[in-house]
């Protein structure tokens, strides 16, 4: 904490959407402190003022091209890049004790392995979603599943901007989990991504991904669960990046003082 008591924030990618959304966030926030910026090496916003490089008056608050000269000071880094800089990221947030926010989505393999051991040294709270309103409908999404049960057919359909490079959606990924653990059942297993082809009939018990890309749509996911004679669907349109940024926020707040180890957006909005 600064001399004011305020949390002091690093922002890694800041010149990305999600970065320029976090730098005005914990700005206009009393509880946090922007102590520092990161950019990728080479970015040409490296060695400003984060102010002037984006195109205002200046703040003081230095961008950095090192995270690790960044870091240093830090008791809170929001992080929304790459997985590879994230996973980085995560073993110099153990060691300076920081916590650490990821909202980066794409991770697979022994990605989850290493954040896993940077975080039985420090707060990591990671989520695929970060707002109110998807981690409320990840929630409902396992009651109703639990209702249901297999005999009606899951399908997740996820809409982003024509620039997202990843699919499904980290969102559509927690949603589909919320989906199987509401019926017993293990993502891994069931999970069927896009069809295409001759496929035949859907196999039962499966849950479908598919993934809309186009034009600046800035997130939107649809739950649908249907069954003999009826379909409920559940629908979450994110509309202004900024939920993901004060979701992001209030995490790194609420890890202050945390025991280290890994959390989501339910522990952070008290939902479970
Ligand atoms: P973006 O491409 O606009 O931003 C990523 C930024 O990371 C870029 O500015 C890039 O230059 C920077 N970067 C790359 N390498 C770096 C390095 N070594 N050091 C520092 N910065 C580096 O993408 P975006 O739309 O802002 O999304 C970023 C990530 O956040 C994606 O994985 C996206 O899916 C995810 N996302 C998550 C949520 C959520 O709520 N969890 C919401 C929106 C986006």
């Amino acid at each position: 904490m600064d001399e004011n008591g305020a949390v002091r924030v690093a922002i890694m990618g800041a010149s990305g959407r999600m970065g320029r959304m976090l730098v005005r966030d914990v700005e206009e926030s009393a509880e946090a402190q922007l102590v520092a910026a990161v950019v990728r090496p080479g970015h040409d916003w490296a060695g400003k003022d984060l102010g002037e490089a984006m195109g205002g008056a200046a703040t003081g608050v230095p961008v950095w091209d090192d995270p690790v000269e960044a870091i240093r000071g830090a008791d809170a880094i929001l992080d929304f890049t790459t997985p590879a800089v994230s996973i980085e990221t995560a073993a110099l947030a153990a060691q300076a004790r920081a916590v650490h926010v990821i909202g980066t989505t794409g991770f697979h393999g022994d990605d989850f392995a290493k954040l896993s051991a940077a975080a039985r040294h420090a707060v990591i709270v990671r989520a695929g979603n970060m707002s109110l309103g998807v981690n409320l409908l990840v929630e409902i999404t396992r009651q109703v599943s639990a209702a249901l049960g297999t005999d009606f057919d899951v399908e997740i359909v996820e809409t982003h901007h024509n620039r997202k490079v990843d699919a499904p959606s980290g969102t559509a990924l927690m949603l589909g989990e919320a989906a199987a653990h509401g019926r017993g059942q293990e993502l891994d297993t069931v999970a069927d991504r896009g069809r295409d082809g001759i496929t035949g009939p859907r196999d039962y018990g499966k849950i479908g991904f598919h993934a809309v890309r186009g034009g600046d749509i800035v997130g939107e996911h649809d739950v649908i669960f249907a069954g003999p004679g009826e379909r409920v669907v559940l629908r979450h349109i994110a509309s202004d990046r900024m939920i993901f940024a004060r979701g992001a926020l209030r995490a790194a707040l609420w890890g202050q003082g945390k025991p280290p180890g890994e959390y989501t957006m339910a522990s952070v909005l008290g939902l479970r």
